[in-house]
């Protein structure tokens, strides 16, 4: 089965076309400058349409779907029910979904008849028990208004657990393991016997670890103190702890790890401190986490930083586990989120053809 995935973001779209279940990439690419000035691709059907151009004889189709809120545990077969739902969840998540959504709608257009499959980058985290999605708000909050801690990255969390008990070779179900994903954008994970029981990001992917641009976890009364101080309007503040904090802010520098390293090596104290501070945040989730599962068989590190710079995996571990009897497993295992998501359409289209 030839299985086509598709990651259509704001401004670009990413493919990758899986012969299944052998797993061989066939092609994959990028559309780049969607609906931007001077772009000529005017829009998502348009950059679809150049995807298509580019290969033949498409099976199935796996879409990345950012935010599926709590009605989607599990990929889902697209229908119109899903799609009315995936709208949905557009008002909890206004930068991804509809970019999603255009690119489903544009397929279905295109290729009407072929199975399309959604797979949520929150699904993975629906495992999570209320008393660590819940947040110390008025319940309403919860109730009428869907606020609770969401997470994401949840396919790369879940490929990566499921390739470290591969390479362990051990089951899934008997570990204890924290992944690590730290790109741009960074969270955390526990994955107990398999399932997700608590990760860093939230309602929104700000909440949690010090990341590129993004501030992480901060003293709540501080977002209406800075608006205050410095009259700014909720776009501004938006902006600053989404785009203007993190490594970014703290550094005064980049967001880019390998320019902070650098800068620190030739004796800079901002971009030291900015390392410090990313390396820090992570060490106590780790060890929050390790205590809540009360032991921990493997840490994985995944994306840009987790995959590529030794020195930051060395000064979160530094100490880490000098008190532990048994010291876990440190893993560095390259995420691939359109491997399983080409896995679980594949699986899903098969199971409903049987069906
Ligand atoms: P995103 O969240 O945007 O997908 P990435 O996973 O590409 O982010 O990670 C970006 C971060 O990873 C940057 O801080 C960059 O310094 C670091 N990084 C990416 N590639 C490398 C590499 N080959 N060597 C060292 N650092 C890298």
């Amino acid at each position: 089965m030839r299985v086509l995935i598709i990651n259509s973001g704001s401004s670009s779209i990413k493919y990758k076309f899986f012969d299944m279940p052998k797993e061989v990439i066939i092609s994959k690419g990028s559309i780049e400058h969607i609906s931007e000035k001077q772009s000529t691709i005017k829009d998502h059907y348009s950059g679809i349409q150049i995807v298509l151009g580019k290969i033949r004889k498409v099976d199935a189709l796996g879409h990345r779907v950012v935010h599926g809120a709590g009605e989607f545990k599990k990929p889902a077969l697209i229908n119109r029910a899903v799609i009315a739902k995936i709208k949905q969840c557009s008002s909890i998540a206004p930068l991804h979904n509809p970019a999603n959504l255009a690119g489903i709608l544009a397929c279905k257009r295109l290729l009407p008849g072929v199975e399309q499959v959604a797979v949520f980058d929150t699904a993975f985290h629906q495992t999570m028990p209320d008393y660590a999605y819940i947040y110390g708000l008025p319940f309403e909050y919860y109730k009428r208004l869907g606020i609770r801690k969401y997470g994401f990255h949840g396919t790369s969390h879940e490929y990566v657990a499921s390739e470290a008990a591969r390479r362990l070779k051990k089951r899934l179900n008997k570990l204890k393991i924290i992944t690590c994903h730290l790109g741009n954008s960074c969270s955390i994970t526990a994955v107990d016997k398999g399932k997700s029981i608590d990760t860093s990001m939230g309602f929104t992917p700000l909440e949690g670890l010090i990341m590129g641009t993004r501030s992480g976890d901060i003293d709540p009364a501080l977002v209406t103190y800075i608006m205050k101080k410095k009259k700014f309007n909720i776009q501004r503040i938006d902006d600053i702890l989404n785009k203007r904090s993190g490594l970014k802010g703290i550094s005064g520098i980049s967001n880019d790890m390998r320019t902070l390293v650098r800068k620190e090596r030739s004796g800079n104290k901002r971009a030291k401190l900015a390392i410090d501070m990313f390396t820090y945040r992570i060490k106590k989730y780790i060890g929050a986490y390790a205590h809540v599962m009360q032991g921990l068989d493997a840490l994985v590190f995944t994306a840009g930083i987790g995959e590529n710079q030794r020195i930051i995996r060395d000064r979160i571990c530094d100490g880490l586990f000098s008190h532990f009897k048994n010291k876990p497993k440190i893993l560095v295992i390259p995420t691939n989120e359109e491997l399983l998501i080409a896995r679980q359409a594949y699986q899903l289209i098969r199971r409903n053809q049987i069906c």
